[in-house]
């Protein structure tokens, strides 16, 4: 689209002095002789006779009057130029012209009729002229603003298409479908791109003005139409993250983006399934145990705070086992490193296998691991499952040609009696831990506060003394 004013000076200049020279050829050489140097010249004649001498004369001094304030109204539109600016000087040229051009056309159509007399006629002529220039000023305001909108219109069209042609995501327009209610419940292909052809791998042609729902179902079942409706309901853009996996886009992941537009909605979206694929890829190394593929001490942070919160809601126990493999070290020694690995990664399998899926088994590093136990239904039951996991780690492990045994020291704490923080629940199980290393090891023991700030020994003396025992779920 070009603009519509020319914009170097010399152009104006040039444009100024063709318009302004339409105008006095106009008022010149118009054919029906009944502009203003006509008027003039029937005037003079009037007072000297046509037929004379002086009618020759008369002529010339009318055009030469003419001419002079042709040349006047010259100088008068090039001084205000310079002071104007240039639309103003297009402005006036321009009502100039009309106005001229409409005084010759009202003479000619006057003398067509056969109205005449002079002073009669011209007054009318220059009357009506007047009026229409008149009013032309006053619509013409509008009239460009109209054309220019238009232009512009166009030109923000152009750049609109140039964007999203080029755009690396995919984009649609859809115009809305009103029910009976008038409230928009499906959505008509108006606009796609490139992009978004490829990625339906259907031409536009053959989707312009179908209905969305009919052409994708998924929509429906996936309830991303509910969100799209939402938008036109609302005015509120719909931003996420969705899996879309129908016979038209396959297994992908789409980052999509619906804004209002009028009663209809634009959408931006975008195939994240690769990036997602590294995300998720880093996010599970960050939460994850290399060697065994159990969640690390980040991610068993995460669950038991997790688990704290659900519990204080429902009033629910926690239990937390900290476990350590006994005497790694010589494993390690003896079998070498690799072996120890491959131990390591056996034994947090088998653990695994002896919890349920709802419960959680991290490696906290080492040798040792954590179990976060909830919804069970008593102490019994706890101390069953923690006699559970001692018991099967106790059993042979075949690695390659070799059968390994190992034991397991347990240490056992509970939310909310032990406390309510991650950090102390786990000093706490880690403490009951060591009661277990601190005698035959292979066996499991409860956190008391009896234990705190005393010794082992006295720990044991005590145990025994109780007779009941906690002691007694040690081997
Ligand atoms: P305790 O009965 O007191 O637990 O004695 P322990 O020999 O098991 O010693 P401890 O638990 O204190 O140390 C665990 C050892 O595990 C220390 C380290 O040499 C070894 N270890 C730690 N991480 C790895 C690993 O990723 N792979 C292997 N193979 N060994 C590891
Ligand atoms: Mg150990």
């Amino acid at each position: 689209m070009k603009e519509m004013w020319p914009a170097s000076q010399r152009q104006r200049v040039v444009l100024s002095f063709v318009l302004f020279g339409l105008a006095g050829l106009l008022v010149l050489f118009y054919p029906a002789g009944q502009g203003v140097g006509n008027g003039v010249q029937g005037w003079l004649t009037r007072w000297w006779g046509a037929d004379s001498w002086v009618g020759l004369w008369v002529n010339v001094l009318a055009l030469l009057v003419v001419a002079g304030c042709l040349l006047l109204l010259a100088k008068l539109v090039r001084s205000a130029r310079d002071n104007q600016p240039y639309v103003f000087m297009s402005y006036v040229l321009f009502l100039f012209l009309v106005f001229f051009a409409l005084e010759r056309l009202v003479g000619y159509a006057f003398a067509r009729m056969g109205v005449d007399g002079l002073g009669q006629s011209l007054l009318l002529q220059w009357l009506s002229a007047v009026i229409v220039t008149a009013v032309v000023a006053m619509i013409l305001p509008h009239l460009r603003s109209l054309i220019e909108g238009q232009a512009i219109a166009l030109k923000e069209h152009d750049k609109f298409l140039a964007a999203a042609e080029s755009s690396l995501d995919d984009f649609y327009i859809f115009d809305g479908i009103p029910d009976a209610s008038g409230a928009i419940v499906d959505f008509r292909f108006s606009y796609l791109n490139p992009n978004a052809e490829r990625r339906l791998n259907l031409k536009r042609a053959e989707l312009e003005g179908k209905v969305l729902t009919e052409v994708r179902p998924f929509m429906v079942q996936s309830g991303l139409i509910e969100n799209y409706r939402e938008v036109v309901r609302t005015g509120q853009p719909f931003i996420a993250e969705v899996f879309l996996d129908d016979d038209r886009i396959k297994a992908t992941w789409i980052n999509v983006q619906v804004v209002k537009l009028g009663d209809g909605i634009a959408i931006t979206s975008r195939d994240v399934t690769e990036r997602k694929r590294l995300t998720d890829h880093v996010s599970y190394l960050a939460h994850h145990d290399q060697l065994t593929g159990l969640p690390n001490r980040t991610l068993l942070y995460d669950r038991l705070r997790q688990a704290i919160l659900r519990a204080q809601r429902h009033q629910q126990k926690i239990a937390v086992f900290m476990l350590d493999i006994d005497n790694f070290k010589q494993i390690n020694d003896t079998l070498g490193h690799a072996e120890g690995d491959a131990l390591l990664m056996a034994v947090g399998a088998r653990l695994k296998s002896s919890i349920r899926d709802t419960d959680t088994i991290a490696r906290m590093g080492g040798d040792e691991f954590v179990i976060v136990m909830t919804d069970f239904k008593s102490m019994d039951d706890v101390m069953r499952c923690g006699r559970q996991i001692v018991g099967r780690a106790a059993q042979p492990i075949q690695l390659g040609e070799r059968e390994i045994t190992v034991t397991v020291s347990v240490g056992l704490c509970l939310y909310p009696e032990c406390g309510d923080d991650v950090e102390e629940l786990l000093r706490k199980a880690d403490a009951a831990m060591y009661v277990v290393k601190g005698t035959s090891r292979n066996g499991l023991y409860l956190y008391n506060e009896g234990m705190v700030g005393r010794s082992l020994s006295e720990i044991q003396e005590d145990e025994r003394n109780d007779g009941l025992g906690r002691a007694t779920e040690m081997h």
